[in-house]
């Protein structure tokens, strides 16, 4: 059987970067066996949906590069995607379960579920709920006669459909990343399947959902375990086989101290969601990580590694990598620590790796350079070892760009003198009439100035830096000379000795 997983996120808000890791491992797992990623919209809860938020969903897993083979966009033999197309098809399902006697009709109102709840609490219970127990108190068609039941049907009153929650009873299952799970049916209640407005839940939906569109394997999040067992039941009351299970774990603060949210996110400082996010609610704009300068292969390579680990030391890792590597069993078992460190350094690695006429390109596009082509990727190729972000090619190598008009303080102090000063306006004089050169030569014809009267190297290099970048760090000078080329540098250091007197 060919495997079918499914990336079911509901469109309340933006993806946060738990559920693209979902998103992820559920691809990664279907492309690794040949089998087929499916996006299925879970849209049931009408008041909870967020306008904007399922195209969001669809276009940040564009940009991860892992978009659906079956889905609301591009279809499949399996549609419609999005539960709430498909709304007329799960009454039929909660029917069937009441006339097998796995579920039942409720009629009482939320009053009414409050006074049972205050009842149950008075009455010490921890965990007051509708259940096998406290149902025979209530307005259902377990306890209403037949006649009373279809009195209040045809009357139209509000109903919802609950599932009988099956007394005393252990669910057992094997989840693939946690083996086995038993849960006792005395701590579940019965779970409403249907709602008044004649939507289904989620537990419904999904099951039927996951039945209807042949899903294999069942990869989510571990906020889901609770309800798997129910799910179970649900799957043995239709008399349907149940995918396999695999619960994937947390991920944590940076301290480890609890779920990763966006709340932490916020109070650290670095995004939680692939893309910038405009919440039209509160009108709040998110920064994305792809707007924080991300690269995607760079991310999801980040992400791949956040609770998974492939047994040897190798980290990086192209998405093909990924999917020949990944596999279920080496997903751990407890929370991961989410380091943004380690995103910036995947970014840098990236980054280095990348070719530097590509990332010229791309950086042309985002800023207004007036550099002509060729030197853009000179100065990329200068600097792309250094930036843990492509932007920073222009704010850390600004120098690049315009000359400096401030002179870091500390190498002033420390390194400026008039003997500096004397052996680079030699230098400048030299340099001035050139039209090119080279790395090697300029470092040539500096040691050939120097070598007038024995002055090293060492000690002018910091005085030559700081006049033709103003700072105390940053690629090779050499190569920075030849990007500016020899008259830019000659203006440059005359620059620095005139004002620097
Ligand atoms: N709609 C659920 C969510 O928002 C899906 C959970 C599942 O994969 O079963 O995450």
């Amino acid at each position: 059987m060919s495997v079918r997983v499914r990336f079911a996120p509901s469109p309340t808000g933006a993806l946060h970067i738990g559920g693209l890791r979902t998103a992820l491992y559920n691809y990664l797992f279907a492309k690794k066996h040949g089998g087929t990623f499916i996006l299925r919209i879970e849209d049931t809860d009408q008041g909870r949906f967020v306008p904007g938020a399922e195209d969001y969903i669809l276009n940040a897993l564009q940009w991860a590069g892992i978009s659906p083979d079956e889905g609301p966009k591009n279809g499949g033999t399996f549609g419609p995607y999005r539960q709430s197309d498909r709304k007329e098809l799960y009454f039929d399902y909660a029917q069937q379960l009441i006339d097998a006697g796995k579920a039942y009709y409720a009629f009482d109102t939320p009053e009414e579920l409050d006074e049972m709840r205050e009842r149950l609490k008075e009455a010490r219970m921890a965990n007051p709920q509708y259940n096998a127990i406290s149902r025979n108190q209530m307005k259902n068609s377990l306890t209403l006669s037949e006649e009373e039941v279809a009195q209040r049907l045809n009357s139209g009153e509000p109903y919802v459909i609950r599932f009988k929650m099956p007394k005393h009873d252990d669910v057992r299952f094997k989840d693939i990343i946690r083996d086995w799970i038993v849960v006792s049916t005395t701590t579940l209640d019965d779970k409403v399947l249907m709602k008044s407005d004649g939507m289904p839940t989620y537990h419904l939906a999904n099951i039927v959902d996951d039945h209807l569109m042949k899903i294999t394997h069942v990869i989510r999040g571990e906020e889901w375990l609770p309800s798997a067992p129910l799910h179970i039941l649900l799957y043995d009351a239709f008399g349907w086989k149940a995918p396999e299970f695999a619960h994937l774990p947390l991920l944590l603060k940076p301290d480890g101290n609890g779920k990763l949210s966006k709340r932490a996110a916020d109070q650290l400082g670095f995004p939680i969601f692939p893309l910038n996010w405009n919440d039209p609610e509160s009108g709040e704009l998110s920064q994305g990580f792809k707007e924080s300068g991300y690269l995607p292969d760079a991310f999801i390579n980040f992400l791949a590694m956040l609770g998974w680990n492939p047994g040897t030391e190798q980290e990086i890792f192209s998405l093909e990598e990924l999917i020949h590597t990944f596999s279920l069993d080496r997903i751990n078992k407890s929370g991961a620590k989410f380091d943004i460190e380690k995103a910036k350094w995947f970014n840098q690695q990236y980054l280095k790796n990348r070719s530097s006429v590509g990332l010229a390109g791309t950086l042309k596009a985002e800023y207004d350079l007036r550099t002509d082509d060729a030197t853009v990727v000179s100065i990329v190729d200068a600097m792309k070892e250094r930036i843990t972000f492509l932007s920073e090619v222009v704010t850390h190598g600004d120098f690049f760009f315009n000359a400096p008009r401030d002179f870091d303080e500390t190498t002033v102090k420390k390194k400026w003198n008039e003997e500096v000063a004397a052996k680079l306006n030699s230098f400048s004089l030299e340099l001035k009439d050139l039209d090119a050169i080279s790395p090697e030569d300029a470092k040539q014809l500096l040691e050939t100035v120097l070598a007038k009267d024995g002055t090293g190297l060492g000690k002018v290099m910091p005085g030559l830096r700081l006049a033709l970048t103003g700072a105390a760090g940053g690629p090779d000078l050499m190569q920075i000379i030849a990007i500016l080329g020899p008259k830019v540098s000659a203006e440059r250091i005359e620059f620095a000795i005139n004002t620097l007197k």
